[in-house]
């Protein structure tokens, strides 16, 4: 049985940064035991492998899930500042991009996880790799912790277990299981920011096609939500930001009636669209439609949205009818997908839902249930749009845990 005053389950983001934080009060009392056989395997894939470490505005606005308060306390108590600072200071050279998204000067994911494994190590940290912890209980003094072969004891131990999507990277969902044994409940699961499926061959025909767009959420014919972002066409339907980010709504609603509209040049509404049609058949009698679109879109997802429009590309500005620039006018600005649903956890970049903010207090993530035991991460109900907001969730509730389950006396 090995011995330690502080464990650390799981070894992604808010676990690597747990251990740190508790390490610089408690150097060489901290260990991490990690089911997979590395540590930070999410990190490495984040970004297409660049890892979006953090944003240069991170808001509670930019959540979903539990409190927005308690969101808000987290991010006061360890912000975007502070992670840029925290990895200035593990040498990490961060550099600024559109969106406001931080990532590392050479765009390696793998830079972000050598720092904190060489400050975890700097500060002693022990890390158990193929460690899956099975089984956690308290005796009324310490946490006995098995995994398959072995056995731990720890005063305190920090969950950070991460949720269930990509589940091959080690994040399986089986850490929600170990906080319910501890007496914590779970809000319902599902998939967030993850691509969305079309049945409309037409458009999937096409796919690598990137472009600027507008997704709007209609439920009962009233609009929900819209984001504006890009958008990748791909073979089975829809990814990029904007598609990635309506997702967790279009999970959390699937079964009512719901639209999705998609607006392929944002630019315009329908009505701007069509007052700028009406303009063009006044003033450029002679042109070719395809032309004016082709300006605005690739000539080959031009060419689709005509088809869906039932508008031979080959029409100049003085023979568009009333009935075909109404057509045009909806297809370009306000296409109706036929979605199907989506491409679920094992594709999800974050789950949302999981252990309620309510059962943990904000000041030190300890929960409010189980003495001794803190929660950080993904674990928790809270997840974040695209943009490296998930990642500072991680790094705030994972420094707050560690600061605070290493800071707290020690009998
Ligand atoms: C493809 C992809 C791209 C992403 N890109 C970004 C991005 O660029 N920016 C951003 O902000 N967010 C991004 N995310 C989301 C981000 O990766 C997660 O929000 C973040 O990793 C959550 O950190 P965590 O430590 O809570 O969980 P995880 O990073 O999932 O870590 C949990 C760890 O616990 C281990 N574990 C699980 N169960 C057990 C157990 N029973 N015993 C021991 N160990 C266990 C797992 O093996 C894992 O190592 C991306 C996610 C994916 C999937």
């Amino acid at each position: 049985m090995e011995k330690y005053k502080l464990i650390v389950i799981g070894g992604g983001a808010a676990g690597l940064m747990a251990a740190i934080s508790a390490s610089e009060e408690w150097p060489g009392n901290v260990a991490i035991l990690e089911g997979n056989s590395r540590c930070g395997t999410k990190i490495l894939m984040s970004g297409g492998s660049r890892c979006n470490v953090t944003n240069e505005s991170v808001r509670p606005e930019n959540f979903f899930g539990g409190s927005r308060n308690f969101i808000k306390n987290v991010l006061r108590e360890f912000s975007d500042r502070d992670a840029l600072e925290f990895f200035r200071r593990l040498g990490v050279q961060l550099k600024l991009e559109p969106g406001g998204k931080y990532f590392p000067q050479d765009d390696s994911a793998a830079s972000i996880l050598n720092a904190l494994q060489k400050k975890a190590a700097e500060l002693r940290v022990k890390i158990h790799l193929s460690a899956k912890v099975e089984s956690i209980e308290f005796n009324g003094t310490a946490f006995m912790l098995a995994t398959r072969n072995q056995r731990f004891e720890a005063e305190r131990i920090i969950l950070t277990t991460g949720g269930r999507s990509y589940p091959t990277t080690g994040s399986d969902g089986t850490g929600y299981g170990l906080a319910k044994k501890l007496g914590h409940t779970v809000k319902p699961l599902f998939p967030a920011l993850t691509p969305i499926l079309l049945d409309d061959p037409k458009l999937t025909g096409i796919p690598g096609i990137t472009i600027p767009a507008r997704l709007t959420l209609f439920l009962d014919e009233k609009k929900l939500i819209e984001h504006e972002n890009s958008l990748l066409i791909t073979h089975f339907g829809i990814s990029g930001p904007a598609a990635l980010n309506i997702s967790r709504e279009v999970a959390r609603l699937q079964g009512g009636n719901l639209k999705l509209k998609l607006n392929f040049i944002p630019l315009y509404s329908e009505e701007s669209l069509r007052s700028l049609l009406k303009n063009q058949i006044r003033l450029n009698s002679e042109k070719s439609v395809l032309n004016f679109f082709r300006e605005m879109l690739p000539v080959n997802l031009c060419g689709v949205l005509f088809g869906l429009a039932e508008v031979s590309p080959e029409k100049k500005f003085y023979s568009l009818s009333k009935e075909e620039t109404g057509s045009l006018v909806r297809v370009f600005t306000a296409y109706e997908l036929k979605f199907t649903g989506l491409k679920g956890f094992s594709q999800a970049e974050v789950t949302a839902g999981g252990v309620p903010l309510e059962e943990v207090r904000y000041q030190t993530m300890e929960s409010r249930i189980q003495k001794g035991l803190y929660l950080a991460g993904e674990i928790l109900d809270a997840d974040g749009f695209i943009g490296g907001y998930n990642f500072q969730w991680a790094w705030s509730t994972g420094f707050i845990a560690g600061r605070a389950a290493a800071q707290i006396e020690y009998k």
